[in-house]
């Protein structure tokens, strides 16, 4: 076996970053298409508003017959017509003329100004309505006009957009009861190791539950791809391998969890050796994680991650994340980052990078971090107190209490930093 070199992890994500290719677009209806990727630009095809409209629940009026109302002269306007939301009217407003009107409602012809209806006196003389306007009323009061608020032909969203509600509102707008999206691509998962139980086993001497698919599981459809389960494989080489062999027929993407050591039942080198795959990678400089693999086969891509829980995730994240967002279509395939106050000193002078688990804690306008603590890679209690990564690139001597950090947000990590 050769020797495993270590890459740095910029250079890991780098060479990732090369390979990674957006995935096949699909029609979905509308009412499923909350959280994909659009894979269309969303144009206006007609202005909006599409006519002008009143804003107000008030009476059109025309502005100009206003022009000298005041406190002491009030000027009156003969209500001619009601027009309710939705409906339009022949009517053409008249000088000296008005017509009741409620929001939305299209504006009549030959009115230009709403009076709000708690500006208007309304009464009744005789069998008629009138109304009486005791200021002047601007052109234009209360009226959205054709295309005030997104003109015909511009681009309203663009392709890589997650949709969401105000994305969903812009595009029933414009009629799009279909849209266009990117695929969620399908992510096979391996979990591997003699010493798993399924979570409904009891536990018995030497053995663990096998908590990393699940852990997988939630990674993958935070990401928004579909996880795929193949279960628990135990440490035996022949069925490894015939097992991924199989896997990688069903889908593009597959991550395997253990058997990514040097011990003695550690075989996912061996796999990809006997697959004659090409590897990306198969050491990290960085910490947790140092032993992640990650390899592509026939533009099939292959993450073999640490079965250590802690490594996992970080590897997880780091390494799955972006190809598997770049394939939904997404313009931000990584974890989100920031910067942080560190609240405590650290020393290390390790040459690997650091991405240690962190609470961050939003503070007035500051964002404040300090490790969780116990970071040896096993230890899975930080993995729920963590809301962030604590980067410390390889290299670092130390760093002191006050000076400015990069940190990496993981899921909920903002709504876990408002405490
Ligand atoms: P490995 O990568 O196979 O050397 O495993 C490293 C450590 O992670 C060992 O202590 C394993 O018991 C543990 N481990 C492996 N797979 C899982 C899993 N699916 N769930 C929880 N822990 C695991
Ligand atoms: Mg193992």
């Amino acid at each position: 076996m050769e020797e495993r070199k270590p890459i740095d992890v910029e250079q890991a994500i780098h060479k990732i970053m090369e390979r990674t290719k957006q995935g096949e677009t699909e029609m979905v209806s509308i009412d499923e298409a909350m959280g994909r990727y659009l894979a269309e630009d969303v144009v206006a095809d007609h202005p909006v508003p599409s006519f002008d409209r009143s804003s107000f629940d008030g009476f059109a009026i025309i502005a100009e017959d206003t022009t000298n109302a005041s406190f002491q002269e009030p000027v009156t306007c003969k209500v001619v017509g009601r027009i309710g939301a939705g409906d339009v009217t022949d009517t053409i407003v008249q000088k000296g003329e008005a017509i009741r009107i409620m929001t939305g409602a299209q504006m009549p012809k030959g009115a230009n100004a709403i009076v709000a209806l708690e500006i208007a006196k309304e009464e009744q003389i005789n069998d008629e309505t009138w109304i009486t306007v005791n200021r002047p009323i601007e052109k234009g009061t209360n009226v959205a006009f054709i295309g005030e608020d997104i003109q015909k032909d511009v681009v309203i969203v663009h392709k890589g957009r997650q949709i969401a509600a105000g994305e969903l509102s812009i595009l029933a707008t414009f009629g799009y009861a279909k849209v266009k999206v990117y695929k969620r691509p399908i992510i096979g998962v391996f979990v591997t190791g003699t010493e798993l139980l399924s979570v409904d086993e009891p536990l018995v001497p030497g053995k663990i539950r096998n908590s990393n698919s699940y852990m997988l599981l939630g990674q993958i459809a935070s990401v928004g791809a579909i996880p795929k389960y193949y279960g628990i494989l135990p440490d035996d080489y022949e069925l490894c391998y015939t097992s991924v062999v199989q896997a990688l027929e069903e889908v593009d993407y597959l991550v395997t969890t253990g058997g990514a050591s040097v011990g003695d039942f550690d075989f996912v080198q061996d796999i990809l050796h006997e697959l004659q795959a090409t590897v990306l990678f198969n050491k990290v400089a960085m910490r947790p994680g140092s032993v992640t693999t990650v390899a592509t086969w026939k533009e099939k891509w292959i993450f073999g991650l640490s079965g250590n829980p802690a490594a996992c995730y970080v590897g997880f994240e780091l390494f799955a994340r972006p190809v598997l967002k770049t394939a939904l279509g997404a313009e931000m395939v990584h974890l989100p980052r920031s910067k942080a106050i560190l609240e405590h000193d650290i020393t290390m002078g390790n040459p690997f990078a650091r991405f240690t688990r962190a609470k961050a804690e939003i503070r007035g306008s500051d964002i404040f971090v300090s490790s969780v603590g116990r970071d040896k890679s096993d230890i899975i209690s930080a993995l729920v107190e963590a809301n962030a990564f604590l980067f410390i690139p390889a290299r670092t001597k130390s760093i002191s209490k006050g000076e400015e950090v990069t940190i990496l947000w993981l899921d909920q990590g903002v709504e876990r930093a408002i405490e």
